[in-house]
């Protein structure tokens, strides 16, 4: 027997207000007109940690300069960080060109349809898999990101603040149990517009919800979002001197450098005076673990050289050299 939430008539009356409002309030995005796995996954790789006006336009370039799993998969990785450069999380470029090469390596090019067959791809979590199985392959798969697990929270179990009452696990159940046959696409499509234009984590429109009879958090929604508990912020790190924002910086100067010294690349002491005021020869090691970290996420590359020998200088002992992969 279902429980009150899952009842059936509930479900369909859900189903059928959801898709009615996609239908009328859906957003025309580029990557909503394509069925190609390669689009759906970038797109879906810039969506993760970007709002979506800010990725359209590198959605384009992006496709424009690498417009096949191919040609992505044979560009030199410090390309495929050049032209992400302003999208942030650069390591979701390295992961992505990773996941391009398993493609093109081991599968001839040709991305698997079935949820299980893309979740061994390296880089590929639960929730891209299902997306792109669902919404380049139209498979009717369930899966959750923020928006969704949010909105079905809200409807099929309650108020999800200040924290979610049940576990992912039994939200992406109550994803599968209430998933239309046939409608996946449009399903998992308006469960994410939803999230993002309606029932938004703040402010749900909830006065004017067309699902408002159905929803298991409507009215209490309200009230629990109107009164926030008092949470006591500790001071965390300011952005300024937190290692992130160094990793932008170093990463911003590799990409400057010209191409015939980004072959071999630019030394420590000259790397720091370019990201770092006041720079001096005591924040080397600093310096060296901000880039080692880079390099372990496949980000730059960093080599140790013995500057060729000049009798107008001092011999300065090998150099460590940091470049784009
Ligand atoms: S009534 Fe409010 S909380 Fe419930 S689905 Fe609508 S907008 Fe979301």
């Amino acid at each position: 027997m279902s429980t009150p939430s899952l009842e059936p008539a509930k479900i369909t009356t859900v189903q059928q207000g959801l898709l009615d409002w996609f239908a009328a309030n859906r957003r025309d995005l580029p990557w909503r007109r394509s069925r190609d796995p390669y689009h759906v996954l970038v797109s879906e790789i810039m969506l993760q940690q970007t709002q979506v006006d800010r990725v359209i336009p590198y959605y384009h370039a992006f496709l424009d300069r690498f417009p096949t799993v191919q040609v992505l998969a044979d560009a030199p990785t410090g390309e495929v960080i050049k032209a992400w450069a302003g999208l942030g999380y650069n390591r979701r470029a390295v992961n992505l060109q990773r996941t391009a090469r398993h493609v093109v390596d081991s599968l001839d090019g040709a991305f698997p349809h079935d949820v299980e067959a893309l979740r061994s791809l390296p880089g590929i979590g639960p929730y891209t898999a299902g997306a792109v199985a669902c919404f380049a392959f139209e498979q009717d798969t369930a899966f959750i990101d923020t928006n969704m697990r949010r909105v079905l929270h809200r409807l099929f179990r309650g108020v999800d603040v200040p924290r979610p009452v049940v576990p992912d696990r039994e939200i992406l159940g109550i994803a599968s149990a209430v998933l239309p046959s046939g409608r996946g696409w449009d399903w998992n499509q308006a469960l994410i517009e939803f999230g993002a234009l309606h029932c938004t984590a703040r402010r749900p429109a909830c006065v004017v919800c067309p699902l408002q009879a159905a929803c298991c958090a409507y009215p209490a929604i309200q009230s629990a979002i109107a009164a926030p508990p008092v949470v006591r912020a500790t001071p965390g790190p300011r952005f300024h001197d937190s290692n992130r924002y160094y990793r932008g910086r170093v990463l911003a100067a590799l990409r400057d450098l010209p191409d015939h010294e980004n072959g071999n690349g630019i030394d420590l002491q000259a790397l720091g005076q370019q990201v770092r005021d006041n720079f001096t020869e005591a924040d080397v090691p600093w310096l060296y673990g901000v880039v080692k970290g880079l390099s372990d996420d496949g980000l730059a590359m960093v080599a140790e050289e013995t500057p060729p020998y000049d009798a107008g200088k001092d011999e300065s002992g090998p150099q460590l050299r940091v470049r784009l992969p």
